[in-house]
């Protein structure tokens, strides 16, 4: 192992710690304060998530999709959240594929009811407002055909 994957072990811990003092609401103001400063999550491409209705805490790794859920402030463990982490958006209103009865003949059922859906498709603008509602808030998108 040489100096410099040392040096970036070292700051990975350092934040692994950061992270879980964080987490458990267990840091001290000067400590966050340093990390105000120096924007050091931002940098490292983290999301932080505080729940101000359940009180407990999150970690986004926006690079490697990580996530990490802190214990509430009172020490239990959380069972809900104010706003969804993960949204499942069906973008379609109707799907080609089931029209034509392309996943009928190769013996896929479509759980989506898709063959006799005749909706419109969700309007991108549509979409895009659903996605800055959630910034910093859904970690995770999953796109569906129809609605
Ligand atoms: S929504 Fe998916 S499973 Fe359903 S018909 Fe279309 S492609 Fe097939």
């Amino acid at each position: 192992m040489n100096d410099k994957s040392i040096a970036k072990l070292s700051k990975t811990m350092m934040m692994a710690l950061i992270s879980r003092q964080w987490l458990l609401f267990k840091m001290t103001e000067r400590d966050k304060e340093k990390l105000e400063e120096k924007d050091t999550f931002k940098s490292l491409n983290m999301i932080l998530y505080e729940d101000s209705e359940y009180h407990f805490r999150e970690i986004f790794h926006k690079d490697s999709g990580m996530w990490v859920t802190g214990d509430c402030q009172d020490g239990t463990q959380p069972f809900r959240r104010s706003f969804p982490s993960l949204l499942d958006i069906g973008i379609m209103g109707h799907c080609p594929n089931g029209k034509a009865g392309i996943c009928a003949k190769a013996g896929i059922q479509c759980y989506q009811n898709a063959p006799n859906s005749i909706r419109e498709n969700m309007k991108l603008e549509d979409f895009k407002t659903i996605i800055d509602q959630c910034k910093g808030k859904t970690f995770q998108v999953a796109l569906r055909r129809c609605r």
